[in-house]
């Protein structure tokens, strides 16, 4: 199947041909004609599906290649909301790339940076908003942004959004716009606090799903390296030495442990950067970009800051740490093997680590070989019944917590609250 086929005008055609698009992924495939006629979309697909071009080629396509309704008055006539800055900007970046050849003026509003150079884009005019729900309410509490002209709404990962607490920010930021709108949610899963937001904002939406829940490219190969924690550094540069030209990106459970390891990357003379919630904002898009084009090899990233980032073909995701979240570990390896290419996720699995590897792979519902790698070997084999790791603080510093979050029922959504208070919070802070 073709572009050309899917009802977008050669403005948009001719931005994507020069992106390299020669045919649409599944998810683009199924959501353009239905977002095309203006129906509300409730679709389910995670990062990497090409999810963004999904929903922002027919909003191009409805407000500004069909339309010749160019108000004089510069209110914003679309909105999209996503969890993260990282996602913000890189949504920002796509649109404007696909929007290339229309009149369109698009800006992203998020936290970490000052709020004065947002409010002077803001005051003067902007057509398309890409937003992180915190920001936005700032912004709309200073009457910086009349939010009464938006037509298209976008909520980007709404699971993620909801996940880091922004559901009372969403409800507000919903409640200000007018009714009479296209409304097109996106989100990795479908928990039930999604369909309530679901049936609560959205008209009838037309429901689309491309990947069955919870699963990954089927182009990524999975390997476990068992290993003992103290080695997993020295393993770490005997893999990465083997192929030192590679991007990869190393995944670390803590901030302290990825600046730890970078410094050792450095050191080791291997061109790395750590991306976590400490770092500014400054300092993290700095980062990306370098590893975008290639002057830094490793990047070392926290899971909160690595998503959402939209890095083309990375070959390898590298699991320093497991995440304590098994669905995490579908985050992370959701950077490769995207748009059909190879990939490689490559977990270094200390014994005590072996009950989180057994939660993956129910999840997954694959088997992941293990494979030990000669001269780093574990003292001991993987314990599967071990109980869960706790980033180094005492079991009950995790119960102390729980009085913020909600009972949990299931088992995952225990881990899932037990992990995330405190980080939600803060992004919902920051972001
Ligand atoms: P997304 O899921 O929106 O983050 O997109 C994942 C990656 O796939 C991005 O780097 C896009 O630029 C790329 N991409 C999206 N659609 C296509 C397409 N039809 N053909 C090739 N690459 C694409």
């Amino acid at each position: 199947m073709s572009f050309d086929t899917l009802g977008l005008s050669p403005a948009l055609l001719r931005a994507l041909a020069e992106q390299g698009y020669t045919s649409p992924t599944p998810i683009q495939s199924a959501a353009i004609p239905v977002a095309l006629t203006g129906r509300d979309l409730l679709a389910g697909a995670q990062t990497g599906t090409g999810k963004t071009a999904a929903f922002a080629l027919p909003l191009l396509e409805r407000l500004f290649a069909a339309s010749r309704a160019q108000g004089a008055s510069r209110r914003p006539r679309a909105l999209i909301l996503t969890p993260t800055r990282e996602l913000a900007a890189q949504v920002h970046d796509s649109v404007r790339d696909y929007a290339k050849y229309l009149r369109v003026s698009t800006t992203a509003i998020f936290g970490g940076v000052g709020m004065g150079p947002q409010t002077q884009t803001l005051r003067r005019g902007v057509d398309i908003l890409v937003a992180t729900p915190g920001r936005l309410m700032d912004h709309m509490e200073r009457r910086n942004v009349d939010l009464s002209g938006i037509e298209i709404l976008v909520l980007d990962e709404g699971d993620r959004m909801l996940d880091m607490g922004f559901l009372p920010a969403i409800k507000r930021i919903l409640g200000s716009l007018p009714k009479q709108r296209q409304t097109m949610l996106f989100s990795a899963t479908f928990a039930d606090e999604i369909k309530r937001l679901a049936a609560q904002f959205m008209r009838d939406p037309e429901e689309i799903q491309v990947a069955a829940r919870n699963s990954v490219a089927a182009t990524v190969t999975h390997t476990v390296h068992p290993v003992d924690a103290a080695r997993k550094r020295d393993l770490l540069l005997h893999l990465l030495s083997q192929d030192s030209r590679r991007q990869t990106l190393v995944f670390s459970r803590t901030k302290h442990g990825a600046d730890k390891l970078c410094k050792f990357l450095e050191q080791s003379g291997l061109r790395s950067a750590a991306i976590h919630g400490n770092k500014s904002q400054g300092a993290r898009t700095k980062a990306l970009k370098e590893f975008k084009n290639g002057k830094i090899t490793i990047l070392v990233a926290t899971d909160i800051a690595a998503r959402g980032l939209d890095i083309d073909q990375l070959p390898i995701v590298v699991n320093f740490d497991l995440p304590m979240v098994a669905e995490d570990y579908i985050h992370r390896i959701g950077r490769t093997g995207r748009a059909g290419a190879e990939g490689s996720a490559i977990s270094l699995v200390a014994p005590e680590e072996g009950r989180l590897l057994r939660d993956i792979k129910r999840l997954l519902k694959q088997e992941i070989a293990l494979e030990n790698i000669a001269g780093y070997e574990p003292s001991r084999p993987l314990n599967f019944d071990a109980p869960r790791p706790t980033n180094g603080k005492p079991r009950n510093a995790n119960h102390a917590r729980r009085p913020h979050s909600h009972a949990p029922s299931k088992p995952h959504a225990a881990a899932n609250k037990q992990s995330r208070p405190w980080r939600g919070s803060r992004d919902a802070r920051k972001a």
